[in-house]
């Protein structure tokens, strides 16, 4: 299996977290998305997020929503505004890429769609960095032990139906001392990891 370079700095096999990556920084997710969506850098100036889609709101944001059982476990990103002003919102078409290379761990129901857990190798500190990509339409034959680069289409957003709900990404972080396995990680029990546990998603988009 070839190395492959995250952002110039360290290497790193895919499919052997052996090699640790002491500069696992902020991912370049945006870029990706941008291409992935046929969106110019230009069209894009920063993501919109009402009250209720920041990591730990209380609150929900979608029509007569009722506050939220736990702490919003991550973060949800819907609209964002382009250079003009305009807002954008993201759609049932909208393609989802991998946030770095990693291999897909799970791909479970959630309450939109479907979720992706997918293992993105260690930080410094040893711990794995997990995302989960939620209320989404996996890529057709996407499926468990695959490996995926930075950048490839993992999913497009789940159409949400007759839900009010409309479509979004909820995009998840968690650090764990080991890799998770098929079936450990549901949304009820996401709370209790640790250590390193959730953490705030916006530092790595
Ligand atoms: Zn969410």
């Amino acid at each position: 299996m070839a190395s492959v370079r995250i952002r110039g700095k360290k290497t790193f096999a895919p499919s052997n977290y052996g090699r640790f990556m002491d500069d696992f920084d902020k991912s370049r997710f945006l870029d990706y998305f941008l291409l992935r969506n046929n969106l110019s850098p230009l069209d894009f100036k920063r993501w919109l997020f009402a009250p209720g889609m920041l990591f730990k709101d209380k609150e929900s944001w979608w029509p007569g929503g009722r506050p939220r059982l736990h702490p919003h476990e991550g973060v949800d990103l819907r609209q964002f505004v382009d250079r003009h002003g305009q807002v954008h919102s993201l759609t049932a078409k909208t393609v989802i890429p991998a946030m770095y290379d990693g291999t897909v761990i799970d791909i479970f129901d959630d309450f939109l769609g479907k979720s992706i857990l997918l293992a993105h190798g260690p930080l410094d500190q040893g711990l794995i960095l997990h995302a989960i990509y939620g209320h989404i339409a996996p890529a057709a034959g996407l499926a468990i032990n695959d490996t995926v680069r930075e950048g490839e289409p993992l999913a497009t957003l789940a159409a949400t139906g007759k839900s009010d709900i409309p479509p979004h990404l909820h995009l998840s972080i968690l650090l764990m001392a080991r890799q998770a396995g098929p079936g450990e990680i549901r949304w009820e029990s996401i709370n209790d990891f640790a250590p390193g546990g959730l953490v705030d998603p916006l530092a790595y988009v």
